[in-house]
């Protein structure tokens, strides 16, 4: 039977996905909406669009039956359900056939048999295909399974059975803690899943995630299409995956391909599926996970690289086509990486955001495809995951695939929410990102979190904006030699090549040296003793607003781009976005040599206004015992606002201002008596 009209209950980005696919066969396309997208893109795009249900997920796209009765209505003969809600779902597919409506997936069977994962790691053994040491046997009592966990030994994972999306997992590192684990893991299964059945796995310090693509047919062929890595996670959530894997010997591949079709042949599989594995970076063991039966997120950089089109291979599979494709067909061209564009501020611990889209803005570029659910007005409700897109580059080699991602990541604008892409740029412009990858990717690269740009990068960026200011100071000069215009050494370097600037900057106790090179707004900066660096270079482009225009300037700091303002005051550079503000103040020559850092370090015993500006505050009053670092005075200056510490501990003698005062640079606002 031949598909004519297709129902996709789903929304967002795969939906617009599978649209695009039924445009291709020359398919009707029907959407689904709650009351939350009755304007979203997806219900735009297709042919057809049917409201099922309020906003909340279950009371829409969790309803098999509202779904059902929308095909009916508008006599879908068939439903494709993209991946998460209702993909996996037997009662979906009970439905279709009760209705005499094609599911495009596999049977009930086959969704059943992989769907706990206790039962698919069964399956697994029989097959004689490797699983995690473990426990997934059935008796559930906390004494047997503690009595499991001595013998596997620590640290252990405890998982939800019926788990998905990193839900329902607990390390347990050791004995004491395992009660508790199991409880929560527990708890939080049977809240998510509604059964509480879990299995244990001993915990892999050092995993990679490795999955491979199956596609079969109804007529017994099942092939694969090859592995991909989706390592760099969070929270179990995968951020960044590829395809093909890299690192990793060719028999194991090989190994891991002759897994994933011996499983399908035994499930009599049918359409799209994803074997995924553990493979241990330590001992280089590779282990059976789970099966996902149903169309992955990733699903595109497999499509990159194999050329071909898994919706269409679905849809043509579901309605009883033979693949036409044999096994030898199927070699990797070049290499696909996808990057995942949440909704959700990286900054402030990942916080979802919701709102409108207000500018938006996809980049078009050879190797690059953007797969997305929103455009300019839509609205990110609470209602549902945080994905609003995906970013997937190719090139013909992982690298030039790497570099098309982080340019069509820098040139997708997307304003009115914050969204993760700078902390995706982040993640494939670290050196680490082309060696072997492991989970533990970006607790590693981000041991404190991940913030925008790092301390380094911000002052590389004042000493290339204070040498912006200075070439144009020196440009201006009229009267006199432009070099006396010049606070910063200048080099002087063989013809032709652009000088080179010194400049010094006290930074707490230490002395910074800085050495920028270049001219038009591209620069190479080198920083000096930094604390925790020896040494640290950067590559700056400052791009300035037009006169008159404001002080936005677009900054590219290696590779990741945004928009600061800048204002330079004499030897002052503050930096502000939303949520950043940094001034820095750069010494003079003669200050820099003359030993004034150690003279400032030793003498302080006074906050001075560094710039001209506004006392807002005064936190200290005569008399008052103040301790090293204790905030003093607060001021406002060139727009932004400081906190003064006192520079040492001991009494206040004296404070020469209020709040509400005028300061010039260099006044005197509070002097402290040291303590002895
Ligand atoms: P889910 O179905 O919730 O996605 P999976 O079993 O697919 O759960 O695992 C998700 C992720 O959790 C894996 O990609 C891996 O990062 C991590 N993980 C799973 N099992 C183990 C294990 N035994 N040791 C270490 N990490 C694991």
């Amino acid at each position: 039977m031949t598909i004519k009209r297709l129902l996709i209950a789903n929304r967002g980005e795969i939906a617009c996905r599978v649209i695009k696919t039924c445009k291709k066969l020359g398919i009707e396309s029907v959407a689904v909406f709650s009351d939350a997208d009755r304007y979203a893109l997806h219900a735009q795009k297709a042919d057809l669009a049917c409201h099922i249900g309020g906003a909340a997920a279950s009371e829409s796209y969790l309803n098999a039956q509202a779904i059902m009765d929308a095909a009916i209505k508008v006599k879908a003969d068939a439903i494709h359900p993209g991946y998460g809600f209702l993909s996996e779902s037997t009662e979906l597919i009970s439905l279709c056939q009760e209705n005499g409506v094609i599911f495009v997936g596999p049977s009930v069977a086959s969704i059943a048999d992989m769907g706990s994962k206790i039962e698919a790691k069964a399956i697994a053994q029989q097959l004689e295909i490797p699983t995690v040491p473990g426990y997934n046997g059935d008796d559930q009592s906390p004494d047997a399974l503690k009595s499991q966990v001595e013998k596997i030994g620590f640290p252990v994972l405890i998982k939800a059975s019926a788990g998905g999306g990193g839900k329902g997992m607990r390390i347990v590192e050791e004995a004491s803690q395992f009660d508790e684990a199991l409880k929560m893991a527990k708890q939080e299964a049977l809240n998510s899943f509604g059964d509480d059945r879990v299995l244990l796995e001993k915990y892999i310090v050092r995993p990679r995630h490795i999955e491979v693509q199956v596609l079969a047919d109804s007529h017994g062929k099942v092939l694969h299409l090859l592995d991909r890595e989706c390592s760099i996670q969070r929270n179990y959530q995968k951020v960044i995956e590829e395809a093909p894997v890299s690192h990793m010997a060719d028999s194991v591949r090989q190994g891991l391909f002759d897994c994933a079709v011996k499983l399908g042949q035994h499930l009599n599989y049918l359409g799209a599926g994803t074997v995924e594995f553990i493979f241990d970076a330590d001992t280089e063991e590779a282990y059976f996970l789970e099966m996902n039966t149903r169309l992955q997120v990733e699903h595109p950089t497999t499509e990159l690289v194999t050329g071909l089109d898994l919706v269409e291979w679905q849809i043509r599979v579901a309605q009883g086509e033979a693949l036409t494709i044999n096994q030898e067909d199927i070699k990797a061209n070049g290499h696909a990486i996808e990057a995942r564009v949440n909704a959700e501020d990286p900054a402030n611990d990942y916080l979802p955001e919701i709102g409108t889209i207000k500018l938006y803005r996809e980049p078009e570029a050879e190797g690059l495809r953007i797969d997305s659910g929103v455009t300019q007005g839509s609205e990110i409700t609470p209602f549902y995951d945080s994905m609003i897109a995906k970013v997937i580059a190719w090139g013909n080699t992982r690298g030039l695939a790497s570099q098309r991602l982080l340019h069509g990541l820098n040139d997708y604008s997307i304003g009115g929410v914050k969204t993760n892409q700078e902390f995706l740029t982040s993640l494939i412009t670290r050196p680490a990102f082309h060696q072997e990858l492991t989970t533990q990717y970006i607790g590693k690269q981000f041991p404190e979190g991940w913030q925008p740009w790092g301390e380094a990068m911000h002052m590389a960026i004042a000493s290339a904006a204070y040498c912006v200011d200075q070439q144009n100071a020196a440009n201006k000069a009229t009267t006199g030699s432009p070099w006396q215009a010049l606070g910063s050494w200048r080099l002087t370097q063989t013809c032709g090549a652009p000088a080179i600037s010194k400049m010094w900057m006290q930074h707490g106790k230490e002395l910074i040296e800085f050495e920028v090179q270049g001219t038009n707004g591209s620069f190479l900066v080198k920083i000096n003793g930094l604390p925790d660096e020896d040494e640290s270079t950067h590559n700056v482009s400052l791009t300035l607003p037009r006169s008159g225009q404001g002080d936005t300037w677009q900054v590219e700091v290696d590779g990741t781009r945004r928009s600061l303002d800048v204002v330079i005051h004499n030897k002052h550079v503050a930096l502000s976005s939303p949520r950043l503000n940094r001034s820095y103040t750069f010494l003079s020559l003669e200050e820099s040599q003359l030993g004034e850092v150690a003279a400032l370090k030793n003498s302080s015993n006074v906050i001075r206004a560094h710039m001209p500006g506004l006392v807002t505050d005064v936190l200290v009053a005569e008399g008052d015992k103040v301790e090293e670092g204790q905030t003093g005075i607060v001021m406002e200056a060139m727009k932004l606002i400081h906190n003064m510490p006192c520079p040492c501990a001991g009494t206040v003698k004296s404070v020469m201002f209020a709040a509400g005062d005028k300061v010039e640079d260099g006044d005197l606002i509070v002097e402290i008596e040291p303590e002895e």
